[in-house]
């Protein structure tokens, strides 16, 4: 047993079958002691009590199946991948694996009979298990009574759910209880007054990380499924303190560095909105009125702006820039896709052009004469707006004079590309950070998660805009939906049509797409139309949108990259195939590339039967609603803040255990707690950021 003092430190090494191999993984997670292991908590849990049977599996159900190995094969297509096919004699269905052994293959020879645990997704031949968890048994074997509730962890490549399992085990049995104290006081501990036994205190946490750890049979499942069991909660305003704290100390840390003041140019401003057809709205001038008056100060800016889709951030951020511009100081724009970095770059040239102002484009995938060419341009300070992707970071660009750093659709990057970007200047200055996003963020995240960033919202829509329609029809109706993009057409509007992706299968869902384009320029021959997807290169891409842009192309197939930020207000009719695949934050984006202009706009959700109960919940929203802010509020109660911000797949999820709607209810707690401990007991401060941020705590350097 472990005593206090080097309970933090006792080295992963120490964990059976914990190489440094393994540790390199863990420590890319946060996870660099023992300690870490037992707060490395579960994403869901799993109840194994009960083998279903195939034919009953549902799309995105979590399903044990038992059945016998009737296919093994090795698949070589874009991924070289183990296919095998169980049956059960309800039903078939396959497992992939991506990443196996020799001896795996060898395992599953046809008869041999399995018992697998896994998500069901649907792939090209019917439904998949993708890297399930799998055991060889004997028909008939009982269903192990430790499997009672099975926990689900947050992992990255080549970490199996079994060895989390192991690894949490033997970390449990190397620490006490003695090390693992609440960190919160009784005086900031949070009160339920709905519910006495909820308000005993909590002083060690080891038994309750046990309990989420390895659930007992007799616990109430009902709670801990929902999160409400009262030692979770617990938890969780330990985790949401600790992530206000540690956003706190790291804006103190960054507020205090200097950073250029920009005093207000008002004539090139006035310059600028003359040349424009339109005039601001309320929202974006009371907007951008809280941004000068940011960056007027010799400290950084740090703003979050969100503002609706459509409801035109763009400009604001033209703006603000050009502040910054008249002024010899350069400014960055990262966007996450390179469409959008590309449609950027024409805006901006246009709207700058007349100013005699240099906008330079860079992103990763450009010949190497003219990427050194752009580099150039942009050490210079010849550019004086610098467009791009994640490229906009790599060590081998150099800025002169960097002066903001605006960052479009910010649940793309984390926080690690804002501080990448903030010290690219050499004079030791400080770089204003402007990001931009669509996605409402909830009370609960802007106190906790964007606590180090000042909040801007646009809540009005430019005047004259006509709400989307949108209607939902199965796939069976497929020809009236051509026949209907035919019309549209043929009256001078243009159409999106978007073939979906499934994360898995990025190049599927291209030929996807490219087969669409081919059956949908045979059936209409007379259309003009035009594909783009991932897999074009950056001039094809740029080439196709400019065309669909121009006016030329009538008809646009396209993947999801179209998804963000793409602005043709001529197009007024959107096809989205398949939309039961996609979360609402990711619809309401897509949809929000048309109703741009003033005509009267129709979005098709054109589903394929049967549709699972979740998918059809989605697309009933969809339907009913254009707010973004509902539906953001809707998509993160269905899909949970991981997945709709972007950031479960980087294995480093928003919150581990805390619940943006379920704890909403403390936030008022949480922030006084926080900042009462961030003022009196910075040593519980530091703590608090090590045990629930320890990223976090690279960074900030506590
Ligand atoms: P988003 O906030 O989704 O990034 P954009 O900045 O792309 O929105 O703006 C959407 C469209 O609205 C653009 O065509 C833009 O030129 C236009 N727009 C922006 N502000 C106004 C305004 N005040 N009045 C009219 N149109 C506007
Ligand atoms: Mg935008």
């Amino acid at each position: 047993m472990a005593n206090n003092q080097n309970a933090n430190t006792l080295s992963l090494t120490k964990i059976p079958g914990v190489g440094p191999a393994i540790a390199d993984k863990l420590t890319a997670l946060g996870i660099s002691s023992a300690m870490d292991l037992l707060f490395h908590l579960p994403l869901k849990y799993q109840d194994r009590t009960q083998v279903q049977a195939i034919a009953a599996i549902q799309n995105g159900g979590s399903a044990v199946i038992e059945g016998e190995v009737r296919a093994c094969d090795v698949v070589f297509g874009k991924r070289r991948s183990l296919l095998c096919k169980i049956q059960d004699g309800t039903g078939t269905i396959t497992l992939r694996f991506f990443h196996f052994s020799a001896a795996q293959k060898s395992n599953l020879v046809s008869g041999q009979w399995i018992r697998c645990y896994g998500e069901a997704s649907l792939g090209r031949g019917g439904l998949e298990l993708i890297h399930p968890e799998y055991k060889l048994i004997t028909p008939g074997d009982p269903l192990p009574t430790a499997d009672y509730l099975t926990a689900i962890y947050p992992t990255t490549e080549g970490v199996s759910q079994t060895r989390w399992r192991n690894y949490i085990s033997a970390a449990f049995k190397l620490l006490d209880a003695s090390t693992v104290p609440s960190l919160i006081s009784d005086k900031y501990a949070y009160r339920d007054n709905s519910n006495d036994s909820f308000n005993k205190t909590v002083n060690n946490l080891y038994s309750t990380l046990y309990l989420l750890h390895f659930p007992p049979p007799d616990i109430d499942l009902d709670l801990i499924f929902q999160g409400l069991h009262p030692l979770q909660r617990h938890l969780a305003f330990e985790e949401l303190v600790a992530q206000r704290i540690s956003h706190l100390v790291l804006r103190q840390h960054a507020k205090v560095e200097p950073a250029i003041a920009i005093s207000h140019n008002k004539n090139i401003e006035a310059k600028f909105l003359k040349q424009l057809p339109f005039s601001l709205t309320n929202a974006q001038k009371k907007v951008l009125q809280e941004i000068e008056n940011d960056i007027a100060i010799p400290s950084p800016m740090m703003r979050l702006l969100q503002g609706d889709v459509g409801s035109g951030k763009t400009i604001v951020a033209a703006i603000a820039a050009l502040q910054f511009i008249s002024q010899n100081q350069q400014v960055v724009i990262m966007a996450p896709t390179e469409i959008l970095a590309e449609q950027h770059l024409q805006t901006f040239s246009e709207w700058f052009a007349p100013l005699n102002i240099t906008v330079s484009l860079l992103v990763s995938k450009l010949p190497a004469a003219e990427k050194r060419q752009r580099l150039e341009v942009i050490a210079s300070g010849e550019a004086k707006l610098v467009i791009g992707t994640h490229a906009l970071i790599q060590d081998t660009v150099q800025y002169n004079n960097l002066g903001m750093i605006i960052i479009d659709e910010q649940h793309r990057f984390g926080v690690d590309q804002r501080r990448a970007l903030k010290n690219k200047r050499d004079d030791g200055l400080s770089v204003h950070q402007l990001v931009m996003t669509a996605t409402p963020i909830p009370r609960t995240l802007a106190m906790t998660f964007y606590a180090d960033l000042d909040y801007s919202v646009i809540d009005e829509l430019p005047p004259g805009r006509t709400p989307v329609e949108t209607v939902a029809l199965s796939n069976d109706r497929r020809m009236e939906v051509i026949e209907r993009v035919n019309n549209a057409c043929r009256e001078g509007r243009q159409v999106y049509w978007i073939c979906t992706l499934i994360e898995e299968s990025e190049d599927l869902q291209c030929q996807a797409a490219e087969t669409t384009a081919e059956e949908l320029s045979a059936l209409l021959p007379d259309l003009h139309i035009g594909l783009v997807h991932g897999r074009l290169k950056s001039k094809q891409k740029q080439t196709v949108m400019s065309h669909f842009s121009g006016g030329d192309i009538q008809l646009l197939v396209a993947t999801t990259v179209v998804e963000v930020g793409v602005n043709v207000p001529n197009a007024s009719l959107m096809i989205i195939e398949n939309p039961e695949r996609l979360g609402l934050s990711q619809l309401h984006q897509l949809r929000g590339r048309v109703g741009r202009g003033s005509i009267k706009s129709h979005c098709l959700l054109m589903y394929q039967k049967p549709l699972s109960l979740k998918g059809k919940q989605r697309i009933e929203i969809m339907r009913a609603t254009n707010d973004g802010f509902k539906l953001a509020q809707q998509d993160l109660q269905m899909r949970g803040p991981g997945q709709v911000l972007g950031t479960r797949q980087s294995g480093a999820a928003v919150f581990r255990l805390a619940d943006l709607d379920r704890d909403s209810d403390m936030i008022d707690a949480v922030v006084q707690a926080s900042d009462g401990i961030c003022a009196e007991t910075p040593n519980i401060a530091n703590a608090l950021i090590h045990r629930w941020c320890p990223l976090a705590a690279n960074y900030i350097d506590v």
